[in-house]
C-alpha cells in the first residue's frame, strides 16, 4: 500500500487531451486501499487484491455429462445394437470402488465420477433395458457424454485476477477452487460535500433564489457504486472559512474528499481558495465538452477532486477522470471502459481538437444495429437529458463534422455505472 506524493497532481495549466490527462493519473496515483479478506457472500463487486489460482484440476475427476451407461467404447458394435450387462451403479458423489470390467456397462448418473475404464457414456434415452442387460444403438463416438478432469480449469491456472471488480460467477468460480474468503480492497472512504448559497437540501421547502442540491445524490450514487463508504457532508455555504474547517476536518479520517462546485475563478468560488490555503491544488484544464477545469489537489495527503458544478459536467468528468482515479486508489484495474459502435441518427457540427461526448438514446434499428437518438437539447445544465440518455456518443478530438449515418464511439453508462 502506497501514499501519494505530496504532490501529485502538479499540472502546468496547459490545455489537455483526455488520454494525456488519464496517462498522468495512471503515474501518480497508486493503491492507497488497504486488503481485507472477506467471505465470499460479502465479495460482490468489490476489488480483488491477490490473483486466483487453481490447486487443482477442476472438475476433479472425469465424469458424466448424462444420466446413462458407462461402457467401453471397443465392446460396442458400430453397425448393430449391442446388449451388454448392467453391473454397477455410480451416482455424484459416489465413486464406483472397484474398476469396471471389459464387456460390461455401468449405470451412471450426471455428475458422477467416470469408473476407471470406460470412455464413453451413452444417454438412458438412446438406451433400452431390459432386465439386468442394456441394449445400445449404434453410432456413437468415442468419449461421448464425458467431461474430463480440469476440463473447466488446469491445476496451477490463474481463474481469477487481482484488480477486477468481482461479480457473481467470479465468487462461484473462486468456491470452485475451494476458497472461502477471498482478499480485496478495503472500500475507499471518500467524504462529500456541495458547495453554493444557493443549494437547498431536497426534502426542505425551496425558497426564492434557491435549487435543491442534484448533484450530491449523483455523486453519492456514482461513488457507492464503486463501491467507496460514502461520508456526506451535506452543502457547505459559499464562504472561505466553512470551506476550509470542513476540508481539513474530513481529511482527517478520508481516503479521498470530493466536492462539486464552487471550483472555477468566479469571487464566489472559495473551493480552491480553501484546498490551496490547506495543501495544493490544480486546476486541469481539459480539451473536453462538456467539463469546466477539474480541480485536482491534496489536503495534507489526501487527494482532492473538486468536480464543476453543472450537473452534466459532474457526470462527463466524474466518468473520464474521477472514476479511474476511485479505481486505482482502491487497487483496481482501471482500463478505459468498452465503447459500442451504433450508427448516428443525427449531424453534429464540433470544435476541432477537444473531445466531445454527447447524451444519446439508443433505438433498435435493422438487423444488428443500434441507432443513436441524440437530446435535443445539450447545456450542460440540464439534468433531464441525463435521464432520458442510455449513454454517451464519443466523437474524438479530429472531427469536426458528423453526418447521420456514420458509426460512433457509444458508451454506456450500464458500463460504467454499476
Ligand atoms: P459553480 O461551479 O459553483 O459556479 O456552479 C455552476 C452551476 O452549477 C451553477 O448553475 C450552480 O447553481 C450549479 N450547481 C452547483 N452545484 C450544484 C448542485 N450540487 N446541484 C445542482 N446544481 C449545482
Ligand atoms: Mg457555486
Amino acid at each position: 500500500m502506497a501514499q501519494l506524493s505530496d504532490d501529485c497532481f502538479a499540472q502546468d495549466g496547459r490545455l489537455m487531451r483526455v488520454e494525456e490527462a488519464q496517462a498522468l493519473l495512471g503515474q501518480v496515483i497508486s493503491q492507497v486501499s488497504a486488503a481485507e479478506a472477506v467471505p465470499l457472500r460479502l465479495a460482490l463487486g468489490r476489488i480483488l487484491l491477490e490473483d486466483i489460482v487453481a490447486a487443482f484440476d477442476v472438475p476433479p475427476h472425469d465424469n458424466s455429462a448424462v444420466d446413462g451407461y458407462a461402457v467401453f467404447f471397443d465392446d460396442l458394435d458400430p453397425k448393430a445394437e449391442t446388449v451388454l450387462p448392467v453391473t454397477g451403479r455410480v451416482a455424484a458423489g459416489h465413486p464406483l470402488d472397484r474398476p469396471a470390467r471389459r464387456g460390461e456397462a455401468v449405470r451412471i448418473f450426471t455428475g458422477a465420477p467416470m469408473p476407471a475404464g470406460p470412455d464413453t457414456v451413452m444417454m438412458q434415452e438412446d438406451c433400452r433395458l431390459e432386465g439386468e442387460r442394456v441394449a445400445i444403438a449404434p453410432g456413437i463416438e468415442r468419449g461421448a457424454n464425458r467431461r474430463a478432469r480440469g476440463v473447466d480449469i488446469a491445476a496451477g491456472g490463474t481463474v481469477l485476477r487481482r484488480g477486477m471488480r468481482l461479480r457473481p460467477q467470479d465468487l462461484g468460480q473462486a468456491a470452485a477452487t475451494g476458497r472461502h474468503e477471498l482478499l480485496v480492497a478495503r472500500p475507499l472512504r471518500v467524504a462529500l460535500f456541495s458547495t453554493g448559497d444557493e443549494l437547498c437540501e431536497p426534502g426542505a421547502p425551496l425558497t426564492p433564489g434557491k435549487i435543491y442540491d442534484s448533484n450530491r445524490s449523483t455523486i453519492h450514487a456514482l461513488l457507492s457504486g464503486l463501491g467507496c463508504a460514502v461520508t456526506d457532508l451535506g452543502i457547505l455555504p459559499d464562504r472561505f472559512e466553512s470551506v476550509r474547517a470542513a476540508l481539513d476536518a474530513a481529511a482527517k479520517d478520508q481516503d479521498l474528499l470530493v466536492t462539486s462546485g464552487g471550483v472555477s475563478v468566479g469571487e464566489e468560488d472559495h473551493v480552491k481558495q480553501a484546498v490551496e490555503a490547506l495543501g495544493k491544488l490544480h486546476l486541469w484544464r481539459l480539451a473536453i465538452k462538456p467539463g469546466r477545469p477539474l480541480a485536482l489537489g491534496q489536503v495534507g495527503a489526501v487527494p482532492f477532486v473538486g468536480l464543476p458544478g453543472n450537473p452534466v459536467a459532474v457526470m462527463v468528468t466524474f466518468l473520464t477522470l474521477v472514476r479511474p482515479i476511485i479505481l486505482r486508489l482502491m487497487g483496481a484495474d482501471a482500463a478505459a471502459p468498452r465503447r459500442f459502435k451504433v450508427r448516428a441518427d443525427f449531424a453534429h457540427k464540433k470544435k476541432k481538437d477537444r473531445r466531445e461526448w454527447l447524451r444519446v438514446r439508443l433505438e433498435g434499428g435493422g438487423p444488428g444495429t443500434w441507432r443513436a437518438v441524440k437530446f435535443p437539447r445539450e447545456g450542460a445544465g440540464i439534468l433531464s437529458s441525463l435521464v432520458e440518455a442510455d449513454g454517451l456518443v464519443e466523437l474524438p478530438e479530429d472531427l469536426t463534422r458528423l453526418e447521420p449515418g456514420t458509426m460512433v464511439d457509444f458508451l454506456p453508462f450500464s458500463e460504467v455505472c454499476p
